[in-house]
Order: structure tokens, then C-alpha cells, then sequence
């Protein structure tokens, strides 16, 4: 309705306009009179011209026509009419002598709409009008009914496809053939259009048709198709429902064909949204999504549901070493292998009335990826426990084989934990921490294993955090303490410098590095802390000095994360100004996995270092995966060979392999080599008969508090009274078990 004020005046029912035309004046006259008695508005005109001319100024929602006129007659005037714009479809009652059936024909032949015998039945003739009017008004709703379909179908780009069999091509809608890009008078054959569809999809058209046939349902499916010439393909969804006789005999398809390339890229976001690209698998967000339905199904249906978080070991080192492009081949083999553990995963007979629940629950099952080196598994419906610690077994048993990537061979292992619902946890976050928690406990006893959650676990995660606050208070506390470990030459029977490692001092415990250099460095407070180390090596030194003429250099043990900060090089100017020593005084060890995990970043660090004369010592040696080649270019003074290959020495054929090899290398480089963990006079004599004459473990001192070293070196190095140190000698003293007192006891 109009706006207020712009009310429309009440409708009266409006009067159809008739255009009469007829020669006959007479005729013209009661014609017109009888209709505007029976509610019509009427316009005459005597002739086929004259009625062409009214047309347009009046528009006549109907023409009453005469077919027998002098001039334009009848017939020819309903032709003219029909091709003037507006009229194709306006009804056209055509007055025909009786009985005259050729002229019917003609009528309908000149696109007349219905006729009538002339008579003086003006009732009639209303009524005959009334009913051609009416049937047009419908005939144009469903034109436009029809046009608002087509349209519609343009929009979803659908169109209708008919086929029947045994006939070369299709009939196609108009706007199936614009789905098809098929231009012009074009009538494609369905080989034609074959053609047209990817060869992989061709044969995926024809198994859904064979299927269809078979189990007697619709045909649907998606094939790409290239339109026309059009470069890029489009996807084009088929359906059709096969058409039978009376018989039941199939004589055809009919269907509709649609565009739906857009929708299809919709689905690609969907699943760049859910799934990992790297690995293909779902992501965080999926699986996470997935667990809370599993959950839903399991309250129903009374089932567990199990949670594995997946990591894997050593892979920073692989990716850091060997390059990304290697790390994501590592990532995706290690999914592939990941994914066939649950792949098989048998679902438990499941009772009747759960049925259906647990068939939609078992589809939830996955494994995904949810970052880095992290994947997680859902186990969407146990009813044993055993299965989720058989599957998460499997998984850290699949990744144990070699995995080979830019032709190297490499070795990752899995840290496995699980979380259950609803034993562990109720909702999919809660199972995922906990899961979380799980594999963490892994990772703290040692990697490679498969561990289910307890809530024992969790206190220890928390305890991690006291740690980590008390491990803040030791540093202003002044808790940490370092104690001192010789090297020793044992060629020359001489102190070659010593190692400070730090200790806490937590009320009357002394811990050791391993438990709380690991939460230090994931912390950030291993930074303040190497600050302090670095001082206080550089005080003792000075003590040392002044008190007996010490002068060989304290190594100080730090991470790769202290390399990459601008700040060591004045860190380490302050402490030896401050202490009154020269540079040379401190020396630095960084882990051979530490300098590989950013070489780039440490290696102008090694450079500024050497520049300023403070050593570099590459400790744990052996130990990382990194090529030697990078050696070469390095500026470092010292490697030290792991205690690992050490406590081999003499026990394994093979046990020296590995020290001969470094040997070797560290000869051709001129590097000092250091060999940690020695504790037997027996691997002492080997590494000496290689050449390895640098030592340091238990066999000659343990790390010790500062003034209990001094007692030790004063007493052993200073007096020189050792003869097992030197040369061979020494080595036949050694094998006779005549290692100086002192030093045994102060290994004790
Ligand atoms: P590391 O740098 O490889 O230190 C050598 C470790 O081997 C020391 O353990 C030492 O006590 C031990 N060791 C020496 N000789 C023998 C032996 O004959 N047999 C055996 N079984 N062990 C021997 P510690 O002091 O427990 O230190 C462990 C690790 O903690 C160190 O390994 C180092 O990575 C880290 N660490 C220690 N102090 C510091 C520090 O001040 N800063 C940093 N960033 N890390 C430190
Ligand atoms: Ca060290
Ligand atoms: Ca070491």
C-alpha cells in the first residue's frame, strides 16, 4: 500500500478492454452494445489497419476479429498483430462464418487464440471472452512462473537434462546448456560431451551410472569439465533418475546437470579450515571438534573414548640439520605411518540398540596433526582400555624403522600419551591436557614410550611450576653454586683447565643440572643464570690465580640461546674486567645439537668470541646429526667426544669406530679433543693408544665444590708426583691398578 496521505482510491473491478474489429458497421454497433452491457470496455475499428493503429495507444487486454474484411483481412491482421511488440500473446477471438472449418484452421494457423461463429449469442461471446481472458492471465503467471524457475536456475546454475537411450545426444534446457557452455545450434552427442569431461572422472561417471543400474537409485556425481574452450575447468554435478515404460523396460535419463565449481571452492576453504595442508590430515580445530561428538555418542551409548597426544623425538634436530623441505617429507611419512595404526582399527561388535550411534561414531576416528612435530589420535569408541594402549604401542613401534628423507636415513621415535574419556577427563579440552600431561611424563622418562594419564602426572606438571618459581628465587637467593671437574693431559701428566657446572643449593639438597637446567632454558631463566655462571667462573678464577698461580681456562657451559643474544660478548668483557683476569680465562661449551639447532645465528657469536680469545669447546660430540662438512669453517678450538661412545671403549668391537673416526677429523682440522666420562683405566689406555689424550670423569675427579678442587689440584697436579700420567708409563701403571691415591678417593 501507498505511503500515508497517498492512500489509492478503492479498486472497482476493472473492465476488460475489448477492440472490436469488424467491416460490418452494423454488426460493430450491437456487438459493442451487448459487451459494454456485460461489463466490457470496448474500442471498434472498421478495419485491419485501423485495428493495427489502436493497438498500442490503447493496449486491449483482448481483439474480437472479423476474418472475412475488404483489405487487411482478418487472418493477415492477427499475423501483423502477433509480430507487434507486446502482443505476442494478448488473446485473438477470430468471428467465422458457420461451419467454415478451413477458416478455423487459418485462424489458428495466423496465431489466433480461439474462435467463435458469428451469431447473435452475446452471452455467450462474453462468457467465451471472459474464459480466453482468464486462461491467459494464467498462461502468463506460468510464463512467468516458468521465467522465475529458469532464472532460478540460471542463478543455481541448474539445467534439465533429458536422454533417451539409443539417441546420440542429449536434450538440454537452455540452461543446461549454459552449464555445459554449449553456444549457438549446437547439439553436442554425448561422446562430444564426454570429451569434454577429465578422463579420471570420466570413468567415475560411468561406475555411479553402472552403480545407479544396479541398485536401482538415482545416478549422482561429480565430474571436471571443461565448458567450451573456456580455460579452467568447472565442476558439474550429475543426477538423474533412469525413466521406464509401462513395461518397466528403461528407455532413458532425466535429470538435471549443475555448476557447482563455486560451491566446490567453498568446500576447499571448509577444508583448509579443518585439515592440515602439509599432512592432509584433520587439524586441531577438527579433531578437537570431533572429540566433543565422540564424547556426545559415548554418554549415550556407554563407551570410552581415548585421546593420544603424539610427538615425536629429535624431530627439531632433522628439520633444523637437514633443511624444512626434509622435515616435511620426515612429517609426512611419520603421518602416513601414524594414520594405518588406527586405519584398522576394529570397532568392538556393538550392541543392537546402539547401532546406529556407534556406526556415526566410528567415522569420527582420525588422527591429526595439530602442529609442528605434535599429532593427536581419536579413538571415537572402546569398550576396552587395551585397545587404546595396543594402538598408542603400535604408533611408537611403527615410527622405530628408519625414515628416509633427501636420501639420508633418519631416526625419529614417538612419545605417546593417552587421556580417556570418561575415566580421565569429560570434555575434549580436559582430555587433551591430559593427554598432554601424559606424553610429557614420556618425554621426562625418556622418550619413546606410550603412557596412559594418572592424576599422579599432573601433579608432577605441577610441581614443574614450583620449580620453576623456586628456581627464580635460588638466582636472587644466591642458591646456584658451581662446582669444578679437572681435564687433564695425561701425556704430559697435566691440568689442561677445568668445567663448572652448576648446582642448586635447595636448603640441604645439592641438585643436580639435569633437573632444573631443562625448565631453566624452557623458562628463560637459563639467561640470568649463564650471566651468573659466567661471573662467578670468572671470580674463582681470579681467587685461583692470585692464591697458586692458576692460569688455565674455566669452561662455561651454555646454551645455543645465549649465542643468538648481542649481549655475551659484553657479558663476558664485564665478568673477566670486573674478576681482573684476562679473556683467555673463561672458555665456553656449547652441546654440538645447540650450535646445529641455529648455526647461522652463532656462528658471528664463534666469531666474536675467538676475536676476544675466549675458546669454544663443542660439546656432547657425536651425539647430533649434523653433517662434519660445517666443522671445517668453523672458528672452536676443542671437541668433546660424549661420554656415550666412551663407556663403549673396550667393552664393544666397535666401540673405538666412532673415537678413531673423530680422531682422525679433529687431527686434519687441528682440534684439541676431549674425552668425557672416563671412569676406567681401561678406556683411559685405549683413547691414549688413539691419540685422545685429554680426559675428563670420574676416573680422575668428580665436579667439586671450589675449595675441594684446590685441595685436589694442589696436591695432585701442582706436586707432580704421577707418574701413571706420563707417556707409557703411565698406561702400564694404569693397567696395574696404580692410579695415585688422591685421585681415586677424591672420585669417591
Ligand atoms: P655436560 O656439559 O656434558 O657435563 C658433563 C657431565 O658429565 C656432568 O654432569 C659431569 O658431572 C658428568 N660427568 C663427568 N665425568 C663423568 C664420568 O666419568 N661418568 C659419568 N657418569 N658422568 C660424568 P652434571 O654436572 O650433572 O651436568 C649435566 C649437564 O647439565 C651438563 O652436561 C650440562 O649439559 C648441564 N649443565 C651443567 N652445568 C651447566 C651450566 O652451568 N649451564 C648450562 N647451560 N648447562 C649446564
Ligand atoms: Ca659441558
Ligand atoms: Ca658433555
Amino acid at each position: 500500500m501507498g505511503a500515508p496521505g497517498h492512500l489509492d482510491p478503492p479498486l472497482a473491478p476493472a473492465e476488460p478492454r475489448v477492440l472490436i474489429v469488424d467491416d460490418d458497421e452494423v454488426t460493430l454497433l450491437i456487438c459493442m452494445t451487448a459487451l459494454q452491457a456485460r461489463g466490457f470496455d470496448t474500442q471498434q475499428a472498421s478495419g485491419g489497419d485501423a485495428a493495427l493503429r489502436r493497438l498500442s495507444p490503447w493496449r486491449p487486454d483482448i481483439v474480437v476479429l472479423d476474418a472475412m474484411m475488404p483489405g487487411l483481412d482478418g487472418f493477415e491482421t492477427c499475423r501483423r498483430l502477433r509480430a507487434t511488440p507486446g502482443f505476442e500473446s494478448t488473446p485473438v477471438l477470430m468471428l467465422t462464418g458457420l461451419d467454415d472449418d478451413a477458416s478455423i484452421q487459418r485462424a489458428f494457423d495466423a496465431g489466433a487464440t480461439d474462435f467463435f461463429v458469428k451469431s447473435n449469442l452475446w452471452t455467450l461471446l462474453a462468457q467465451r471472452l471472459r474464459y480466453l481472458l482468464r486462461s491467459a492471465a494464467n498462461r502468463i503467471e506460468l510464463e512467468q512462473s516458468k521465467a522465475r524457475l529458469a532464472r532460478a536456475q540460471q542463478l543455481a546454475r541448474i539445467g534439465s537434462v533429458e536422454w533417451r537411450l539409443g539417441i546420440a545426444g542429449p536434450t538440454l534446457s537452455p540452461e543446461a546448456r549454459q552449464v555445459l557452455g554449449i553456444h549457438g545450434n549446437d547439439h553436442p552427442s554425448w561422446r562430444e560431451l564426454l570429451r569434454r569431461i577429465a578422463p579420471l572422472h570420466r570413468s567415475r561417471l560411468a561406475q555411479a551410472r553402472r552403480q545407479a543400474a544396479r541398485r536401482g537409485t538415482a545416478l549422482a556425481c561429480e565430474v571436471q569439465m571443461q565448458p567450451g574452450a573456456e580455460a579452467t575447468p568447472h565442476v558439474i554435478h550429475i543426477e538423474a533418475d533412469g525413466q521406464f515404460d509401462a513395461s518397466g523396460k528403461p528407455f532413458g535419463y532425466s535429470g538435471i546437470v549443475q555448476d557447482v565449481t563455486e560451491r566446490f571452492a567453498e568446500h576447499r576453504i571448509h577444508h583448509l579450515a579443518n585439515f592440515d595442508a602439509l599432512t592432509e590430515l584433520p587439524n586441531r580445530a577438527q579433531i578437537m571438534q570431533r572429540t566433543e561428538r565422540a564424547i556426545e555418542f559415548a554418554q549415550r551409548s556407554q563407551h570410552a573414548v581415548a585421546l593420544l597426544q603424539i610427538n615425536l623425538d629429535r624431530f627439531k634436530i632433522i628439520n633444523d640439520t637437514l633443511g624444512h623441505a626434509a622435515g616435511d617429507e620426515l612429517l609426512r611419512e611419520a603421518a602416513r605411518r601414524l594414520r594405518a595404526c588406527v586405519r584398522h582399527y576394529d570397532a568392538p561388535p556393538a550392541a543392537d540398540a546402539a547401532r546406529l550411534g556407534v556406526l556415526a561414531a566410528h567415522r569420527l576416528e582420525c588422527v591429526a596433526r595439530l602442529g609442528g612435530d605434535e599429532f593427536a589420535a581419536l579413538l571415537p569408541e572402546l569398550s576396552d582400555v587395551q585397545h587404546a594402549q595396543g594402538i598408542a604401542q603400535r604408533m611408537v613401534e611403527v615410527l622405530h624403522a628408519p625414515i628416509i628423507v633427501g636420501g639420508q636415513e633418519c631416526f625419529v621415535s614417538a612419545s605417546v600419551g593417552l587421556a580417556l574419556f570418561p575415566r580421565d577427563a569429560l570434555n575434549a579440552a580436559d582430555l587433551l591436557r591430559n593427554a598432554d600431561v601424559a606424553m610429557s611424563a614420556v618425554k621426562a622418562q625418556g622418550r619413546d614410550a606410550a603412557l596412559q594419564f594418572s592424576p599422579k602426572l599432573a601433579g608432577r606438571g605441577r610441581s614443574r611450576l614450583e620449580l620453576e618459581s623456586a628456581l627464580h628465587k635460588a638466582i636472587e637467593r644466591n642458591e646456584l653454586v658451581l662446582h669444578y671437574q679437572p681435564k687433564v693431559d695425561v701425556s704430559a701428566a697435566r691440568l689442561v683447565g677445568v668445567e663448572a657446572l652448576m648446582r642448586w643449593q635447595r636448603g640441604s639438597v645439592l641438585v643436580p643440572p639435569g633437573e632444573f637446567i631443562p625448565v631453566a632454558e624452557e623458562s628463560g631463566l637459563i639467561v640470568p643464570m649463564s650471566h651468573w655462571a659466567l661471573g662467578e667462573a670468572a671470580r674463582q678464577s681470579a681467587l685461583w690465580r692470585s692464591r697458586f698461580g692458576f692460569n688455565d681456562p674455566i669452561a662455561v657451559n651454555l646454551p645455543n640461546r645465549m649465542f643468538e643474544r648481542d649481549d655475551l660478548i659484553e657479558t663476558i668483557h664485564d665478568a673477566v674486567t670486573r674478576a681482573g683476569v684476562p679473556h683467555g680465562a673463561l672458555a665456553i661449551e656449547i652441546t654440538e645439537t645447540g650450535l646445529m639447532k641455529d648455526l647461522q645465528g652463532v656462528i658471528p657469536t664463534l666469531h666474536r668470541l675467538e676475536a676476544i680469545g675466549v675458546e669454544v669447546s663443542i660439546d656432547d660430540f657425536g651425539t647430533g646429526y649434523s653433517s662434519l662438512a660445517y666443522l671445517t669453517t668453523l672458528p672452536i678450538s676443542e671437541l668433546k667426544i660424549d661420554r656415550s661412545f666412551i663407556r663403549n671403549l673396550g667393552k664393544q668391537k666397535e666401540g673405538t669406530a666412532v673415537v678413531t673416526a673423530i680422531m682422525a677429523l679433529a687431527r686434519s682440522l687441528r682440534l684439541r679433543v676431549v674425552a668425557e666420562g672416563v671412569e676406567t683405566s681401561a678406556q683411559m689406555e685405549i683413547l691414549a693408544r688413539l691419540g685422545c689424550v685429554m680426559m675428563q670423569g670420574f676416573l680422575f675427579s668428580r665436579a667439586l665444590p671450589p675449595h675441594e678442587l684446590e685441595v685436589w689440584m694442589q696436591q695432585v697436579m701442582l706436586t707432580k708426583p704421577v707418574s701413571w700420567w706420563a707417556g707409557t708409563g703411565a698406561l702400564s701403571a694404569a693397567r696395574s691398578g696404580a692410579v695415585p691415591a688422591l685421585a681415586v678417593d677424591q672420585a669417591a
